[in-house]
């Protein structure tokens, strides 16, 4: 069994969502340097590309051949950035799940890496697959989800996806793994999942079912 946890949102919620606030900051400056626009103006194409590239690195290497280390290196430094708590609640969920454990994120290792060491909960994993893994490409294409199938020689029954976006988990499930949408507002989104949680520590106590028989 194979337990795969997007990191932003998902290993730690939306009661930390200054961590991601943050990170999004860096990367209006970086679009105010780049393309000398005021911060008004770098948040709205910050949202657009976001919103019609699914993320905000997949519109600018489309749409401007921006190079990916270039971004990252540059939205990844700065002292205002955040991390999550620690938090030993998470580390002994963690330790209670069968089967492997991998991070499987469209940030680049570095930002996840940085917050898992913060959570106190990087030991847990047996590793991280990034956007840069998957050679810039990203969650939701197939193809990503191909490849991990590859990597990691597993049936798609032995795969679960935990992810706060719901288009990542529908590709997901379009493939056979199973799903777990992590959102506080889980329980109403029409979303066709295996399981729906608040947050990532409610996975303790309902994970059970979610075993391949
Ligand atoms: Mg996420």
């Amino acid at each position: 069994m194979h337990w795969l946890f997007d990191f932003d949102l998902t290993l730690y919620g939306h009661d930390e969502f200054e961590v991601l606030d943050s990170l999004d900051r860096n990367i209006t400056r970086f679009l105010m340097t780049r393309f000398r626009l005021s911060e008004p103006a770098a948040d709205v194409l910050r949202h657009e590309l976001w919103e019609k590239y699914r993320t905000t690195l997949n519109g600018l290497r489309a749409l401007h051949g921006v190079r990916p280390e270039e971004y990252f290196d540059f939205i990844h430094s700065g002292e205002n950035l955040l991390v999550p708590r620690c938090s030993a609640e998470k580390h002994a969920l963690l330790q209670t799940l069968p089967g492997a454990k991998w991070v499987f994120t469209n940030a680049r290792r570095d930002w996840a890496e940085r917050g898992l060491r913060a959570m106190g909960i990087a030991e847990c994993f047996d590793g991280l697959f990034d956007v840069e893994y998957f050679g810039w490409n990203s969650k939701p294409d197939p193809q990503v989800y191909a490849k991990l199938e590859r990597q990691l020689d597993a049936h798609p029954d032995e795969l679960i996806l935990l992810d706060d976006r719901p288009a990542n988990l529908a590709t997901a499930r379009s493939r056979g793994w199973r799903t777990v949408l992590v959102h506080p507002d889980a329980k109403t989104q029409r979303v066709e999942c295996d399981l729906k949680i608040a947050h990532v520590l409610e996975l303790q106590g309902q994970w059970m079912p979610l075993r391949s028989h």
